[in-house]
């Protein structure tokens, strides 16, 4: 828990999110400026500021998000047509909630180019 983290408030429920899926490690909400039909966010409530902090320990951690975000995606029926996740880490990568989250999109072809968040 970082006091001025976002994705902390929603997850510690101090903020308002659109949660769609939560576990004892997880929580997925939905993206609050969506670039695509589905844009959920997939957040540890572990408070992991970046993909560079992460610590041996976190291997299962990040394994379970990924599965967490297959869940999602059967759930948001985009499992057949495909979908795309996104890790942004860092200012160069356009990083701006610095408490690790993988981008769960799809709904839409999303652009055949390197893509982050935002620009898909
Ligand atoms: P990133 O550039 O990877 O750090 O992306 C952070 C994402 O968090 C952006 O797509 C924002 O739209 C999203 N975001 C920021 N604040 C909130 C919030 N309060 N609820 C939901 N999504 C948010
Ligand atoms: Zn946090």
């Amino acid at each position: 828990m970082s006091a001025d983290c976002v994705f902390c408030k929603i997850i510690n429920r101090e903020l308002d999110a659109d949660i769609v899926y939560e576990d004892e490690k997880a929580v997925a909400f939905k993206d609050i400026n969506p670039a695509a039909p589905v844009h959920i966010l997939v957040v540890p409530r572990k408070h992991i500021p970046t993909l560079l902090d992460l610590e041996e320990e976190d291997q299962p951690l990040i394994g379970h998000l990924h599965s967490v975000a297959n869940d999602i995606a059967r759930a948001f029926k985009i499992d057949n047509k495909g979908f795309r996740i996104v890790i942004n880490c860092g200012a160069d990568a356009g990083q701006i909630v610095f408490h690790l989250h993988l981008h769960l999109l799809g709904g839409r072809p999303l652009l055949q180019t390197i893509a982050k968040g935002r620009g898909v």
